[in-house]
């Protein structure tokens, strides 16, 4: 495969463009393999490039039922930052960003990451106490994170809706500079090519649509391409999991799928230099100008369950009035496309990464809408838990038994009510 550097770029350029291979096989299914991850988003390709780089371990697939980065991986606004406090989220997102500065190095893809900063509006004396607290916190554990004043805001982003009339009158900031947002195709291409140039077989069309147990142990996976026989198994199919988890015959699962929906503008000009956040009242919004120059945005879930990926005309209304709430230059801006994602809902908002009921079967799931910036460290950990058949230590309540035991890592502070997630 291409090793792509300044020489190649020039080389091929002069070529007529003609000298660039494929950057991954269009692998046949083998019979049997030792580890087959399922799902070929971020989160399971990250897995796999991992538990070959990390773990050399040999003989894995990823099986995808469409392309990769057709789920949510490709769907979402990309935003990433690390300003968690739970025990376990604080540590765990830290690391993912610490991977996401190194990650076009690290897979020699540029994945377009973008440190440009991510700013959560303020709206209360009360909120700007609490986010001092959390990102105090963030300080205190080696991350960074700034209070910024209302002078400060208004010379940094100066067409925010300052008015004092405005719906949300803003009252500072609460900043993380090294956040940003990436491009989310390069990065699912990135760890699709740095696992199968370390042997994985990525396969694309496979649907795994039963699966055979023995006990208390998956022997084999039925597929849409034929029966794969295995020894471990790893679900990381996001909005999917609670429909593979009842085709494994394992009952429910304290996970709901939500639609959460997502909104590009026609080109502009630079207007927006950082991610910008903001959710009081009942609302929630965030947005960022792409390097195309669309304003992507978002707002809260569909308030249904649902598996669907295509959006509704409801969260336009919505989010579009948040949009021109605290940014009203966009009052005239087209929408090109919207679409939906299908999200897992935790009862908590945090994560699961650990073993199941099935000795050989190991779940990635609940992430919510933050699995993006989670996907580097997700796949870093989720290899670490298969490889060594025991969780890492930061991981280690993020186990589908915590409820029992009386843990919430309840980040939104909203309690186990997935309602309230939004
Ligand atoms: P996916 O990309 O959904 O991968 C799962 C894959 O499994 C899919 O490709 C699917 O086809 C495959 N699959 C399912 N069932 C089977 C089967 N039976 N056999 C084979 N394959 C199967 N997170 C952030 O951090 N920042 C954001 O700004 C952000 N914004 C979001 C905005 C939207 C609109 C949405 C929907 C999500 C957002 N998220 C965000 C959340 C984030 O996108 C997800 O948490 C994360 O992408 C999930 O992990 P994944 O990429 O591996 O999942």
């Amino acid at each position: 495969m291409t090793h792509f550097s300044a020489w190649n770029i020039l080389k091929n350029g002069l070529n007529n463009q003609k000298g660039w291979e494929r950057q991954w096989r269009d692998c046949e299914p083998k019979t049997k393999y030792d580890i087959i991850i399922i799902g070929g988003g971020i989160h399971g390709l990250a897995t796999a490039y991992y538990l070959a780089q990390n773990h050399k371990m040999k003989n894995i697939a990823v099986l995808e039922k469409g392309w990769l980065g057709g789920g949510n991986a490709g769907r979402n606004t990309t935003i990433i930052r690390s300003n968690y406090v739970q025990p376990g989220n604080r540590q765990f997102y830290e690391h993912s960003l610490k991977l996401w500065e190194n990650l076009s190095h690290e897979l020699n893809y540029n994945v377009m990451f973008s440190q440009r900063g991510h700013v959560t509006l303020l709206h209360s004396p009360s909120a700007i106490d609490a986010a001092a607290r959390r990102y105090n916190i963030m300080r205190l554990t080696g991350s960074d994170a700034e209070i910024w004043s209302l002078a400060k805001l208004k010379k940094i982003i100066p067409h925010l809706n300052y008015s004092a009339n405005a719906r949300f009158p803003i009252l500072g900031a609460a900043v993380q500079k090294r956040a940003g947002t990436a491009r989310h195709d390069a990065v699912v291409w990135g760890f699709a090519r740095g696992a199968d140039q370390k042997g994985v077989d990525i396969i694309q069309n496979c649907e795994v649509t039963s699966i055979e147990r023995e006990r208390d142990q998956i022997t084999g996976l039925k597929t849409t391409r034929g029966l794969i026989k295995v020894k471990k198994v790893g679900f990381s199919v996001a909005g999917s999991t609670t429909l593979l988890w009842n085709i494994a015959g394992l009952g429910e699962l304290p996970i709901e799928s939500h639609k959460l929906q997502a909104f590009v503008t026609e080109p502009l000009k630079p207007l927006l230099n950082h991610v910008v956040v903001f959710g009081v009242g009942g609302t929630h919004f965030y947005i960022s100008q792409s390097d195309k120059g669309g304003m992507v945005f978002g707002g809260d879930l569909d308030w249904y369950k649902s598996y669907a990926q295509r959006g509704n005309l409801p969260i336009v209304q919505d989010v579009a009035e948040c949009a021109v709430s605290i940014l009203p230059c966009l009052g005239r801006v087209r929408l090109l496309r919207h679409w939906s994602g299908t999200c897992d809902m935790s009862m908590d908002g945090s994560h699961f990464i650990c073993k199941t009921p099935l000795k050989n079967l190991y779940l990635n799931a609940g992430w919510n809408y933050g699995g993006f910036k989670a996907g580097p460290g997700a796949g870093w950990y989720f290899a670490d838990l298969i490889a060594n058949d025991r969780p890492h230590k930061v991981i280690a309540n993020h186990d589908l038994n915590r409820f029992d035991r009386g843990i919430n890592i309840d980040e939104r502070g909203a309690g186990p009510d997935p309602k309230l997630h939004g």
